[in-house]
């Protein structure tokens, strides 16, 4: 039991250092050796031996020398972008994108792949095999992982998608494990509002807030909480489906199977579907965006009535969670910045006051894409929750 122990203990003590040594570089950015001694609390020769490993392994890479204040000069560290990449793949109903980035999350510009989202499961497989073996020829560089965002419920035990509502090919399939055997690459599936939540923890405005919410009404509605510094899952990790709650007794079918959901009419779907209808032919979101841009399309009576139930929407997330931020991440704001003020003003409404006073309504900065290749990096690293 003892020599058991014995041995345990120092390589729970290089994981503890490891985790710490990359995190502090994560959340600071390059830092010599003597900087992340300061930061970490962690002795000399033991970030020296931490530093050696990592940079061995490829997970940090030695940059110019950084003049010291307390004595030589140090060559700075940052996580390594040069010699190795992650991948990310965004889900969404009709079409799905692959990035790369370097292990310090920066999305290389010219790696965005975009491809129809496959109708069958196996073609889903055979897609993303393609665009992974075509993304990592082009890098040239050893890819150590993919991360992919999906819509709809996702075991958080068996990895499996139970269900999800607009994208119903891949119901039921544990996507995680069918795409790390075909690709024998390190995989990560990750529920799309959470990956959002941790791209706004990561890169974005959520840095160091320790109660917020994502509200994502870009193709469905989702809803990530993060709530004292950890993530709601609930029991299975299916909380948060706030965009299934009905809100229209009779209302229109949803992908769910029931009628009137909030995601019917509270969602960029459910906007470019009611202009769409009006005018008698098929818009998406971005034509709709310059449409409305370029004075070509009056659509007050369709914006009207989805910022009204996203007020709604947005008065439950405050009234139940009590969250210190609240991000939209969504495309419909972008045809005229009136509209989120016009949101603001809707919502004041239908909120508790003193609840909303405390609470910050912001665009989300962070994506999707970020928040695949984010989930990826920390899963690499070993990297604390942030
Ligand atoms: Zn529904």
């Amino acid at each position: 039991m003892k020599r058991t122990q014995s041995r345990a203990q120092p390589s729970l003590l290089r994981e503890l250092n490891t985790r710490q040594v990359l995190s502090a570089i994560q959340a600071c950015g390059p830092l010599s050796r003597a900087e992340i001694t300061r930061q970490t609390g962690i002795s000399g020769p033991t970030v020296t031996r931490t530093v050696s490993a990592l940079l061995e392994a490829n997970l940090l890479e030695e940059g110019d020398l950084r003049q010291s204040p307390l004595g030589r000069p140090g060559r700075v560290l940052s996580l390594a972008s040069k010699k190795v990449a992650v991948l990310g793949i965004v889900v969404e109903p009709q079409r799905c994108e692959l990035v790369s980035a370097g292990l310090d999350g920066q999305i290389h510009a010219d790696s965005v792949r975009s491809f129809a989202t496959p109708s069958t499961y196996a073609d889903f497989i055979k897609a993303f095999a393609k665009q992974v073996k075509a993304a990592s020829h082009e890098r040239q560089t050893n890819v150590l992982g993919l991360g992919v965002t999906v819509p709809g419920l996702l075991n958080r035990w068996d990895k499996r998608i139970l269900v999800s509502p607009n994208v119903h090919q891949i119901d039921g399939r544990p996507l995680e494990a069918d795409l790390q055997k075909e690709l024998g690459l390190d995989t990560l599936i990750v529920q799309e509002s959470h990956a959002l939540c941790l791209a706004e923890q990561l890169y974005g405005a959520a840095q160091a807030v320790s109660d917020f919410a994502m509200l994502d009404i870009s193709s469905g509605l989702g809803l990530g909480v993060i709530t004292g510094g950890r993530n709601l899952l609930g029991h299975s990790g299916l909380a948060g489906e706030l965009g299934h709650i009905t809100v229209e007794l009779n209302g229109r079918p949803c992908g769910c199977g029931n009628r009137g959901c909030l995601e019917t009419v509270a969602s960029d779907t459910a906007l470019a579907t009611m202009i769409s209808e009006r005018i008698g032919r098929t818009l998406s979101m971005d034509e709709i965006v310059a449409a409305v841009q370029a004075g070509e399309l009056q659509a007050d009576a369709e914006f009207g009535r989805m910022l009204e139930y996203l007020a709604v929407g947005i008065a439950v997330v405050i009234n139940v969670f009590n969250p210190q931020k609240l991000f939209i991440y969504g495309r419909a704001f972008d045809a005229d910045p009136r509209l989120f003020d016009r949101l603001l003003e809707l919502t004041r409404r239908r909120t508790l006051p003193p609840s909303l006073a405390d609470c910050e309504i912001i665009r989300a900065r962070g994506s999707k894409k970020q928040g695949a290749v984010a989930a990826i990096i920390q899963q690499l690293t070993g990297m604390s929750e942030p």
